[in-house]
């Protein structure tokens, strides 16, 4: 495995920790989603809660991307970083009133529902502003995406949308609310779901699911896969960018589309996640009974993901090249879970080495914390430093 190149003269006179970002592969990246989309026509919404920082936001609304969102605050977001509401589509089980408002004065696109409590608050809110809501029903597909139990969404013991054995009692109560068009289907199985394949029998859900549809009469327009693609964590360097040729090749094999109908997805770690690391150095590296610690500025504050879910992030030491000894790479906040590594291989390290943490453009920045009363790291850009 390589290291990353980083310009690391830039970047070592900068206060760590803090988030890089090389906007180069973002761009690279995003050019490849947009190819493979019009391929076959296929529409892309960018997975806000991934990454909401305004420049990342910025930069994909410029190349045409659509975003999902799971909070008012993040349709606000999207809207103040250029993303058209035509194109913003709103999830999330527990939207408030006050968030429903929101996303109704700006006339989104569409809310993925998830419940039937929810349709009735959506119809009733509209009706009050004398506007019709564009739904789509999240369904819960009860198929199993084989990932972390905490990134598994669709699987019928999850909170996620509507089970599939109350579809005609939501059907039904569809009819009678006046200010709900319902437009499509909505799906999301989980996270980093590496092998492809395993969307094949989302697929095989959803075409059963239109023929039902269609059995009552409702013809959908729009169709949600949803998101998950994974990324490479072993070895981001080798992988930067996901295979976005099988993915939504599998799809168009796969799904039975009608004439006019749409399929959207809502990826947004595999857009983010490899153009970002989260930058920190070493504070000190200290002797313990079998092992040793190297000490990092950055925490589970900064980065949460391995504390959260033992997620990995390949960690390299970037200012040196000497031989690799074992350490457990841990932050400074008061928790034994503000652990990134335990027995990981780095260059030897000394304090002040200037270290990378790998993969970390999604779920990183954005998920930053001020517990212990830090501060929430910055962010610096490849083209702007
Ligand atoms: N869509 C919905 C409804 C989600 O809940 C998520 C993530 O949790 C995503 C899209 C984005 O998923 P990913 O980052 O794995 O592509």
């Amino acid at each position: 495995m390589t290291k990353g190149t980083f310009p690391i003269d830039k970047l070592k006179g900068i206060e760590t920790p803090f988030y890089y970002y090389d906007m180069e592969l973002l761009k690279k990246t995003l050019k490849i989603v947009k190819e493979e989309t019009k391929k076959y026509g296929f529409i892309q919404h960018y997975a806000v809660k991934a990454n909401a920082n305004r420049r990342i936001l910025e930069v994909i609304a410029t190349e045409g991307f659509g975003a999902d969102c799971v909070s008012g605050n993040e349709v606000k977001a999207a809207m103040a970083a250029g993303f058209p509401a035509s194109k913003i589509v709103f999830a999330g089980v527990g939207k408030t009133d006050k968030e429903i408002n929101v996303a109704l004065d700006y006339n989104i696109f569409c809310f993925n529902v998830e419940s039937l409590p929810e349709l009735e608050v959506i119809n009733e809110l509209a009706a009050k502003k004398g506007k019709l809501a564009q739904v789509a029903l999240r369904i819960n597909p009860n198929v199993d995406a084989h990932t972390h139990e905490y990134i598994t969404t669709g699987l019928s013991e999850n909170k996620f949308g509507f089970n599939m054995n109350h579809l005609d009692k939501v059907i039904e109560k569809i009819g009678t609310l006046k200010n709900i068009s319902l437009i499509g289907i909505h799906f999301h199985i989980g996270s980093q779901i590496e092998d492809v394949t395993t969307f094949a029998p989302l697929c095989a859900r959803v075409n059963e699911l239109q023929k039902f549809f269609e059995e009552r009469g409702i013809q959908l327009p729009h169709i949600n896969l949803g998101g998950g693609l994974g990324i490479d964590y072993e070895d981001p360097t080798a992988h930067p960018i996901s295979d976005f040729v099988a993915y939504f090749e599998l799809f168009h094999k796969n799904l039975q589309l009608r004439d006019g109908q749409t399929a959207h997805f809502e990826l947004g770690r595999c857009i983010v996640a490899q153009c970002g690391a989260l930058m920190t150095k070493v504070t000190y590296v200290k002797e313990g009974e079998n092992k040793k610690f190297a000490i990092l500025d950055a925490g589970m504050t900064d980065l949460i993901r391995p504390a959260l879910y033992q997620a990995y992030h390949k960690i390299e030491n970037i200012s040196s090249d000497l031989p690799v000894q074992k350490y457990d790479v841990v932050g400074p906040i008061c928790e034994s879970s503000d652990t990134f590594a335990k027995d990981y291989e780095l260059n030897e390290t000394k304090r002040g080495d200037l270290i990378a943490l790998r993969s970390a453009g999604a779920y990183g920045e954005i998920m930053a914390s001020q517990y212990n009363c830090r501060e929430i790291p910055k962010a610096y850009f490849s083209d702007k430093i």
